[in-house]
């Protein structure tokens, strides 16, 4: 677990996929309750914590949500969390698809997110971080796993020929040669926002403005490729992998050229965002 990360007791998993997220909340909180004294090691995957988790047996995971997101289910959620846990000295609660619990039921969990009982953990995943009070979000830390998966998911062929395409187009003499992961994950994220992931994926980019140069770029290049692929009537891009069809089935020529706008301009103002929180201001306001 990152440094930042060790003190929180509620973390917000933020993404696309909310198996995805899921699955990472659950490894998180195998982690959290992992009693291995090497913490580089968590979850170690062998202590008696670890197996349980592994078997979806340990008594002191509690996975919410899942339909039952109503406010009584959240005040049973609150009783919960001021019992004993049952195996060692820590209890999480997984609030799978947080965003499914409507402004009441959310607010009910407000007091226990900002003071959960000692060794409390919450973990929320939520694919619409919008749909979440802010007074939610601004009480858990949040996490973005998809984003550092995106770093190591590279290799196959299909993503050989989306670096290719995509460094070849938006490398120039000045800035040199794009880094091909971060090439990599600029398309990943460019396609769960055309795929109607918008404002997700807004928060999902890279803080680094150098990184942000090459999301705007490729960015740039990706609604070129959808107007195109609308004006000609399926005209579709060499090499273009096979949800880039999908994705255009679901966004009109015009709206694709002023994406492509908005990129540009991003990505020539992009020295003249003060930080990345006025960046995120501008795209949201845009899109
Ligand atoms: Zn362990």
């Amino acid at each position: 677990m990152a440094n930042e990360l060790k003190n929180a007791h509620a973390f917000l998993i933020l993404g696309r996929s909310l198996a995805r997220i899921n699955e990472y909340a659950y490894t998180l909180a195998s982690e959290i309750l992992c009693t291995e004294e090497n913490e580089k090691k968590r979850p170690c995957g062998k202590c008696a914590s670890c197996i349980m988790a592994k078997n979806k047996t340990h008594p002191d995971i509690n996975i919410c949500g899942r339909g039952r997101t109503s406010v009584d289910d959240v005040r049973e959620i609150v009783r919960e969390a001021y019992l004993a846990p049952n195996v060692g000295d820590k209890k999480v609660f997984v609030l799978e698809g947080a965003d499914k619990f409507n402004a009441q039921s959310q607010n009910a969990m407000l007091k226990i997110l900002e003071e959960p009982p000692k060794g409390v953990y919450f973990v929320l995943t939520s694919t619409n971080k919008n749909a979440l009070l802010p007074t939610v979000v601004s009480r858990t830390f949040p996490v973005f796993p998809e984003e550092t998966e995106n770093n190591t998911d590279l290799g196959n062929g299909e993503d050989d020929e989306i670096i290719r395409q995509y460094t070849g187009a938006y490398s120039d003499a000045e800035n040199g040669e794009f880094p091909t992961e971060t090439v990599l994950a600029a398309y990943k994220l460019a396609k769960s926002f055309f795929d109607g992931g918008q404002k997700e994926a807004i928060l999902l980019f890279p803080k680094k403005r150098e990184d942000a140069a090459v999301y705007f770029r490729v960015f740039m290049l990706f609604s070129r490729n959808v107007f195109v692929y609308k004006i000609t009537n399926g005209e579709i891009p060499e090499n273009a992998d096979i949800d880039f069809k999908k994705i255009c089935t679901k966004i009109s020529a015009r709206k694709a050229a002023g994406y492509y706008e908005i990129f540009e301009k991003a990505y020539l103002n992009n020295d003249e965002f003060a930080n990345s929180n006025a960046l995120y201001a501008y795209l949201s306001e845009k899109i």
